[in-house]
């Protein structure tokens, strides 16, 4: 196993129409969750992945599942649940450029996570643990879990990789920072935000921000920067990592969920620093162009095929 990931998967209600939800009567359904994005996300560029998750023991979780595992993600440790459903939200097309997001999923299935969902000799098969900030502030079983599981990766020289992925309508704002900075300390790789790093620290400047990262306690710090790209930060070397722009996004959601794949993909690649940000930067652009969290997740070839063509036009 390459990596193995732990969260929650929700069912994603869209309707086909703009304007007020109230006034929708046709939905689409996908699935969205950030760790299975990455997981998909890393399935597409070949890689081996694990992804650790409860659902609810009714259609909703039947489907979720069948959907991730034929993505070619390995859904052995997903459990289901009678004592709760799978997680539900809406995303309400209001006008151009304000996409408004409503959960139902306090409660979920998923929020019933707890430590003994967790199986070590499954954990420390893998090379990185990732995990992300929505985890955490879903309920205390599932902030529980992820420190478990960050002790288990530790023990077992698992490198843990950390996306912040603040959600502000999860927790508090006092919470959410205390938990965040908690888990930055303990994770080896971080990849923020400049406005999760803002939030953690009080700092927007990216050269700063990545240093306060690493002073933290992580080894290595990617900044991401939107259509900018990325900045690397390890105690040696820096360096801003040029994108791939996209004028015209159709949906930017799950660009950090591609960054991230294409990240450790790099990585699992052995490619060095500048390359696994450039693939990662080149995944997130990918994912801007098509509406859906995993839908635009590219194929290793086409990743190939736009790093090696590489320009600073827009794709
Ligand atoms: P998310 O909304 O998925 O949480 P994020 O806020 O974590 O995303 P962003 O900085 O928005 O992260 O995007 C992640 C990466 O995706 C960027 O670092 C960049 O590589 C790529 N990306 C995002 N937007 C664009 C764009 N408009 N053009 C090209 N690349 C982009």
């Amino acid at each position: 196993m390459d990596v193995v990931t732990v969260g929650e998967t929700m069912v994603l209600f869209t309707p086909d129409s703009t304007g007020l939800m109230r006034y929708a009567n046709n939905f689409s359904m996908k699935f969205g969750g950030a760790e299975s994005n990455v997981a998909i996300g890393l399935s597409r560029l070949g890689h081996q992945v694990g992804w650790i998750s409860k659902v609810g023991e009714d259609e909703f979780g039947k489907a979720m599942k069948a959907f991730i595992s034929g993505e070619g993600v390995d859904v052995s440790q997903v459990k289901q649940t009678s004592v709760a459903p799978t997680g539900i939200y809406f995303k309400e097309p209001r006008r151009a450029n304000d996409v408004r997001v409503y959960y139902y999923r306090k409660g979920s299935a998923a929020s019933t996570l707890n430590e003994d969902d967790l199986d070590e000799d499954y954990i420390k098969k893998a090379k990185y643990l990732h995990i992300t900030g929505i985890t955490p502030a879903l309920s205390e079983t599932c902030r529980e879990t992820i420190f478990k599981v960050i002790d288990i990766a530790k023990r077992n020289k698992v490198k843990v990789v950390f996306d912040p992925n603040l959600r502000l309508k999860l927790w508090s704002e006092d919470l959410a920072r205390k938990i965040l900075l908690e888990i930055a300390a303990k994770a080896d790789i971080i990849l923020p935000g400049v406005a999760e790093g803002k939030f953690m620290f009080g700092e927007d400047d990216p050269e700063k921000l990545g240093r306060l990262f690493l002073e933290h306690g992580a080894s290595l710090v990617v900044l991401k920067m939107g259509k900018e790209g990325a900045y690397y930060f390890t105690k040696e070397d820096e360096k801003l990592v040029s994108g791939f722009p996209v004028d015209n996004v159709v949906d930017p959601v799950g660009a950090g969920d591609g960054f991230a794949a294409g990240f450790l993909s790099g990585l699992l690649d052995d490619l060095d620093l500048e390359k696994a940000t450039q693939r990662a930067n080149a995944v997130g652009a990918f994912v801007t162009q098509v509406n859906g969290d995993v839908e635009g997740l590219p194929e290793k070839d086409e990743v190939d095929s736009l790093l090696t063509n590489k320009t600073d036009d827009v794709i």
